[in-house]
């Protein structure tokens, strides 16, 4: 599913078959979770494939390293041409680009400077489907930001959201949403939350979320069309008398929300303002974005 026979991964400056590509058992990533990883999207455009963001979260990627003192090899230029090269060798277009950052061999805790890089890209359907999405407030919070860095794309912060994935899934619903250490609302497992109120969109501000590439773009768009946002704390308990909400992120892009614990939204998903969101948002994807690495 992820690769088959022929598939070629970027490892180390190589290019080998992703069905021979390996990694060392006693890397400190592989028993700790200490290793950084991005997760971004390209699109097929009139002008070929389009890496939407490519800078945006190789820069992130760079950022999470730091965050995680993590020597950081490449130039973030060189790092959107791989992927570029990575689509052309394996025919790819509309795709899922994953690279990940992870660590040498050491079983101590300290973080050592040897690092790995590794990219591999497939075709992935949206991460939360096409239909509506029924969603449960989860029992587990997301981690606390004085406990590590929920700003950096993490590794090991992914327990976190398998955990209340496998929570929501068990209990009926698709999709889980999760609390900060001060009981307001965070995030999704692999998404940002917005919600719709007498047509203004609430969401998060930073400082418990990931600040996905995703949120920023729907910020974006909310000032070009007009659509007041406002970013700021709110519990749960809010949620139970709004007109829409909707999850964001490269992986789920703008999937609109059915449910929240049981309690419908107000509005058709077809009359809210997500649901607009979403379609200027396919549309701002499948724009090719002119960068001088894009065009190589
Ligand atoms: N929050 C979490 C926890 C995530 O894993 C993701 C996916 N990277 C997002 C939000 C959305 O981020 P982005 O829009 O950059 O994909």
């Amino acid at each position: 599913m992820y690769y088959n026979d022929k598939t070629k991964v970027y490892l180390d400056g190589e290019w080998v078959k992703a069905k021979d590509a390996n990694l060392s058992f006693y890397s400190q990533t592989f028993h700790y979770g200490n290793g950084v990883f991005e997760g971004i999207r390209s699109y097929d455009t009139p002008v070929g494939p389009s890496i939407f963001k490519a800078v945006e979260h190789y820069q992130r990627l760079e950022k999470s390293a730091r965050l995680m003192h993590i020597p950081f090899r490449h130039s973030v230029e060189e790092l959107v041409q791989i992927s570029y090269e990575l689509l052309k060798k394996n025919k790819l277009q509309n795709a899922y680009i994953r690279p990940v950052i992870f660590m040498g061999e050491n079983m101590g805790l300290t973080t050592r400077k040897e690092n790995h890089l590794f990219i591999a890209a497939w075709e992935w359907d949206r991460f939360l489907g096409n239909s509506l999405v029924k969603v449960m407030i989860s029992s587990y919070q997301r981690p606390n930001p004085k406990s590590c860095h929920v700003d950096a794309k993490v590794i090991g912060h992914y327990t976190n959201s398998i955990l209340a994935t496998n929570e929501a899934k068990s209990k009926g619903y698709n999709e889980a949403l999760l609390l900060d250490a001060n009981e307001n609302v965070a995030e999704g497992p692999g998404a940002n939350f917005f919600y719709e109120k007498d047509g203004v969109l609430f969401t998060p501000p930073e400082g418990n979320i990931l600040p996905g590439i995703t949120r920023a773009t729907i910020l974006e768009l909310c000032k070009e069309m007009g659509i007041e946002v406002r970013e700021r704390y709110f519990g749960a308990d809010v949620l139970k008398d709004i007109d829409s909400a909707f999850f964001v992120g490269t992986a789920a892009e703008v999937a609109g929300i059915q449910s929240i614990d049981d309690k419908k939204v107000k509005l058709k998903w077809e009359d809210s303002i997500g649901h607009s969101l979403h379609w200027a948002y396919m549309r701002r994807v499948t724009e090719k974005e002119i960068t001088d690495f894009s065009l190589a």
